[in-house]
């Protein structure tokens, strides 16, 4: 059975540097696909769909929710033409009533152990509308190793240079955090996976430079310290969200491998400048992910936030606004007190401010994000940040001769032409 999986396209955000990474949801979707389900996956944000190709089914997975609309467009002209469509994937769960409407099913929840009876209910004409497992999560033990078979790997690059390979070693997060709809999406259970069975995935990928997707790896410690201790000898470089910040942990993840992690900057406090410096003695860069108008954020607030930045070297930043995304605190105290401004899902880019922030007007704020990133990258742009975070991994991996040269030499990209 001929089954296409589209990963709808979406605009990247206005000032970020424009690459694309593999898609990690759709290949873990893939995984759980019955083997006689043939795969042909299509990433719009890099190849076009033909809509005249035959095809039995049609599978479209979306992350964010600026992919919605676009992907109900695509789910649209399949059912015109007779072909049923199933949307999965995390904006589905978070938009999953609207998506009904273009959908002859949705598929909420994990997918694991769950294709085969989908599947069979297609083949039998009794798909049903809803398959809602958001709050019965499969056992963790059999997610499988990710069908990154089903990607044209040769597309995902950055000016010549291989991009990352995402993968996950646990689900679910302890916390619930005022913008994030994790604690909906994957409950407040820690969900860690076997070390055993993380391990043959990470040796099975033929990609040396890896994005570890957790939600946060710093949620439990024994079991942080025993996966950093297992990835030591695969030699793999890799970037993450936060980890244990704990000397004897950020050891280990260093010497497993760890080669930038994107951790949140929300004050000037010594807390976070003494957490960046200890990421940096360990040889680990920082990429920060700042959120502008939080109800604590007043314009000066927001300036010295990005003079800190700059203080305390952060090695790259990626700024946005809050945004109320469907199920998450912010998006319930804030429609409850009738302060969303825009509820059209294509303004939801994190980078268009579609609430009335507290201490400013919507056009101070949207004014002040265009400000935090000409300011934090005035002196050395976002391309030349990046050359230098290219640069610290390829030392990694020449110090434990791990470094396979690129297509393009780094040196070319970086005092070439190619920076503007
Ligand atoms: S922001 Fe991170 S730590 Fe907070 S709830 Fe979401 S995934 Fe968990």
């Amino acid at each position: 059975m001929k089954f296409k999986l589209i990963y709808p396209r979406w605009s990247k955000l206005f000032t970020q540097t424009e690459f694309h990474l593999p898609p990690h949801g759709p290949v873990v979707f893939a995984a759980s696909l019955p083997e006689y389900v043939e795969v042909d996956f299509i990433d719009e944000n890099l190849q076009e769909i033909d809509f005249d190709d035959p095809v039995d089914f049609v599978g479209i997975s979306m992350m964010l929710t600026i992919q919605i609309k676009r992907g109900w467009e695509i789910a649209d002209i399949y059912r015109k033409k007779g072909i049923k469509v199933i949307f999965g994937g995390i904006s589905t769960m978070l938009h999953a009533e609207e998506t009904m409407n273009h959908a002859d099913s949705v598929f909420l929840g994990e997918a694991e152990g769950r294709m085969e009876a989908v599947f069979s209910d297609f083949q039998n004409n009794r798909l049903k509308k809803k398959y809602d497992y958001l709050e019965d999560h499969p056992p963790i033990e059999i997610v499988g190793t990710a069908r990154r078979d089903i990607l044209q790997r040769d597309l995902y690059n950055y000016r010549g240079i291989q991009m990352v390979d995402l993968f996950h070693a646990s689900r679910g997060c302890r916390f619930n955090c005022y913008p994030c709809a994790v604690a909906y999406l994957g409950g407040r259970k820690f969900r860690p996976r076997p070390i055993e069975k993380s391990i043959q995935e990470l040796e099975s990928i033929d990609n040396n430079r890896l994005f570890i997707v957790d939600n946060s790896l710093a949620q439990d410690e024994e079991w942080e310290k025993d996966l950093f201790r297992e990835m030591i000898p695969l030699k793999k470089k890799w970037c993450s969200h936060p980890i244990q910040d704990k000397p004897e942990v950020l050891d280990l993840a260093a010497q497993a491998g760890a080669w930038y992690v994107y951790q949140a900057v929300f004050d000037t406090s010594d807390y976070i400048r003494e957490r960046i410096k200890r990421y940096h003695d360990h040889g680990i860069l920082v990429e920060g992910t700042i959120l502008l108008g939080m109800d604590n954020h007043t314009e000066e607030d927001i300036k010295r936030l990005i003079d800190f930045l700059l203080e305390i070297q952060l090695d790259l930043a990626e700024f946005t606004v809050l945004t109320p995304f469907p199920h998450t605190p912010a998006f319930r105290e804030l429609h409850q007190d009738k302060r969303i401004l825009s509820y059209d899902w294509d303004d939801y880019s994190a980078d268009k401010v579609v609430f009335q922030p507290k201490h400013m007007a919507p056009e101070k704020l949207q004014e002040l994000l265009k400000y935090a990133w000409d300011t934090f990258y005035h002196d050395e742009p976002q391309p030349v940040k990046m050359f230098k975070l290219f640069q610290h991994v390829i030392e990694k991996e020449k110090a434990d001769n791990t470094y396979r040269p690129r297509k393009r030499d780094l040196a070319n990209y970086a005092f070439g032409k190619k920076i503007r």
